[in-house]
């Protein structure tokens, strides 16, 4: 064995995005010693990039929210595959949650009267998303992170966890290595929370930053916890298309919140041609009513730029595939309109959406208070993830917990923008205290030396292959058939022919090979990576497989219509006992009668 280094805590954090920080405050705060890893630094967390806000019925802009309608909305959007005890809690809690990170210290943006600002977003029926701009993100990653360094939280920036500890079928605590130095570390935990984020990086057009690449899901998969809903992979309408460079960076939906509008080649607003029936009733007859909406009108329906992500996605996709796309492959997302009705629109733009106007005029050298920009679908945010009590955030591995993007059950088939940074907070904070619970009722685990010796074994391998195939060819090839074979339309021809080439992407993985040392080294940071992107891909593919329907963010070409049986299950994977992806559905528990009221009453 070579040499690590070693610590002690009562709950470790594997992550310090909204989920992880706000998971270690809750359990600092019940007085348990705490750790918060990060494979990159401190504040660097994709919450970071957050633009549009934070879903919660505040109803600071329209008092006719509540949480009731928040839950209808949130399970209308996630086509009732949602875990309706999450949905429950979620929009109960998320508005306190808004508030005590306002509390400590989170300035939102304001209403004349002085509450947090909300604003409009897609699925969601009345203004509800509290933010800070366009970069809200930022914000709530400032307040998190003050907050918990003041807590006298432990905090190991750049260190990358690689496999999960066990002590039988018990959490004892995780492997990893710092990025700097390239030492190992054993960190040893009564508790573990994974807070680790999405997978974007299996697909080649992403709006995910390089540190996600599915680490979480890969390992609490091999440390036998169930996965469910793999097969839901967000595909956001709008990242940017061009230049090259930048394809797949996001274009925030507050755009389109703020009056902008989706035009084809031809400058027709093409929207308007496909309405879902589930959203007829709440979607705008005119374009005139669809304006009146984003400027405050109680009295008009939003407009169709607003219905759930998948459904935009798709249309974006069609209008390219028929011919009436944007030059570059996209559509037009056109802010600029807003000029021919209201005064000074560039500083109004500029001022709503500052990060957009700045990114638009530096990467693409185009003013977005002049001309529409060219959009199109990006992969974006994973719906499945490790399958947990919906309370406490358990998985099915005693003491290990999981939050966030990490974790699955809020969303069910589709995320509504905003309920992502919401998840964070409630479902961040409760893992934190269920974490903090379990880690006072009982000890450290043991640690097994021969697993400590295989996990080091399995990470400095690529050292040893001298000659080797580079990672990033392999990853490369992964991210880019992902892309063809399992993207936003997909039928089962090609997911076969994709399990077929995960397989030859897999022996192509054994025999990737690194040079260099140990310190600061990519391409052996790359290398470990991989395998995690590779245990995702075959998730989601064999997931997406199993589901022979269409809903929400799973679209089949070879069966293009919802099928009522297909909603009354989750898809969960777990590891067998001879190593072999599982792959089963399981019923979705009866919802309570005052819930389905609730439901029918908001239809
Ligand atoms: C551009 C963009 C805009 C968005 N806008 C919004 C919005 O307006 N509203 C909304 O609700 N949602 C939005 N989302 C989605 C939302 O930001 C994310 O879903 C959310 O931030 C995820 O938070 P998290 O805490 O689960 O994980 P993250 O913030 O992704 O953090 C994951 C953490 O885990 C660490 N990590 C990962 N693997 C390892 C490992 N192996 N070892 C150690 N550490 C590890 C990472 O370093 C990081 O610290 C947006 C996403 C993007 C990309």
């Amino acid at each position: 064995m070579t040499e690590h280094v070693s610590h002690e805590h009562d709950v470790l954090v594997i992550g310090a995005g909204g989920a992880g920080l706000r998971a270690a405050a809750e359990a600092a705060a019940a007085g348990v010693k705490v750790a918060v890893i990060s494979k990159s630094l401190l504040g660097k967390a994709h919450t970071v990039m957050a633009e549009g806000g934070i879903a919660a019925a505040l109803a600071n802009v329209d008092e006719r929210d509540t949480w009731c309608v928040h839950f209808a909305d949130t399970m209308r959007g996630g086509q009732y595959l949602n875990s309706w005890r999450m949905a429950e809690l979620h929009a109960k809690e998320a508005p306190a949650c808004v508030r005590e990170l306002e509390a400590w210290g989170a300035v939102f943006d304001r209403t004349l009267d002085g509450r947090i600002l909300q604003r409009n977003f897609g699925g969601h029926r009345y203004p509800r998303l509290a933010h800070v701009g366009d970069r809200t993100g930022l914000e709530m990653i400032r307040t998190l992170q003050d907050h918990d360094i003041h807590l006298g939280i432990d905090v190991f920036m750049e260190y990358t966890i690689v496999t999960l500890l066990k002590d039988g079928d018990r959490i004892a605590g995780a492997f990893g290595y710092e990025r700097e130095r390239g030492r190992f570390h054993v960190f040893r935990a009564k508790a573990v929370v994974l807070a680790t984020g999405g997978i974007g990086r299996a697909y080649k057009i992403t709006s995910n930053s390089w540190e996600y690449t599915g680490d979480g899901h890969a390992l609490a998969y091999h440390a036998g916890a169930g996965l469910m809903d793999m097969e839901f992979v967000q595909f956001h309408p709008t990242g940017m298309i061009w230049p090259p460079s930048v394809r797949g960076i996001l274009v925030t939906e507050g755009v389109r919140g703020e009056g902008g509008v989706l035009r084809n080649k031809d400058g027709h607003r093409f929207m308007f041609d496909d309405i879902p029936t589930a959203y007829v009733n709440q979607t705008a007859d005119t374009e005139e009513e669809g304006w009146r909406y984003t400027q405050g009108d109680k009295n008009a329906r939003r407009p169709p730029e607003l219905l759930t992500r998948d459904h935009v996605a798709r249309c974006i996709r069609r209008e390219v595939k028929e011919g009436r796309g944007s030059p570059h492959g996209g559509v037009f997302l056109d802010i600029a309109w807003i000029k021919e009705r209201i005064p000074n629109a560039s500083e109004h733009i500029k001022r709503k959406l500052p990060s957009m106007y700045h990114q638009f005029k530096q990467l693409a050298d185009i003013d977005i208070t002049q001309v529409p920009m060219e959009v199109g679908p990006t992969t974006h945010y994973m719906m499945g993830g490790v399958r947990v009590d919906p309370d406490s955030q358990m998985s099915e591995v005693p003491g290990l917990f999981a939050a966030g993007e990490c974790g699955a059950g809020l969303h069910g088939a589709n995320r509504l923008g905003g309920n992502s940074l919401s998840d964070l907070l409630v479902f961040g904070k409760r893992a934190g205290q269920y974490a903090a619970n379990y880690a006072k009722e009982h000890s450290l685990g043991a640690i097994d030396a021969d697993e400590l010796e295989s996990a080091e074994k399995r990470a400095l391998a690529p050292f040893e292959r001298d000659g080797g195939e580079g990672p990033y060819a392999v990853q490369y090839a992964l991210q880019e058939m992902m892309q063809d074979l399992v993207g936003i339309v997909r039928q089962e021809k090609e997911m076969l022919e994709a399990l077929e080439r995960i397989q030859e992407l897999k022996v192509r993985e054994e025999r990737v090979g690194v040079n260099g040392n140990r310190e600061y080294n990519p391409g052996w940071h790359t290398a470990i990576d991989l395998n995690n992107l590779l245990t995702v891909s075959e998730m989601v593919t064999k997931a997406a497989l199993e589901r022979k329907e269409s809903r929400g963010a799973h679209f089949r070409d070879d069966y293009p219509k919802k099928d009522d049986k297909f909603g009354t299950f989750n898809i969960v994977i777990r590891k067998g006992a001879g190593g072999e992806m599982q792959v089963r559905r399981e019923p979705i528990p009866e919802m309570p009668q005052a819930l389905k009221q609730i439901i029918e009453e908001m239809k």
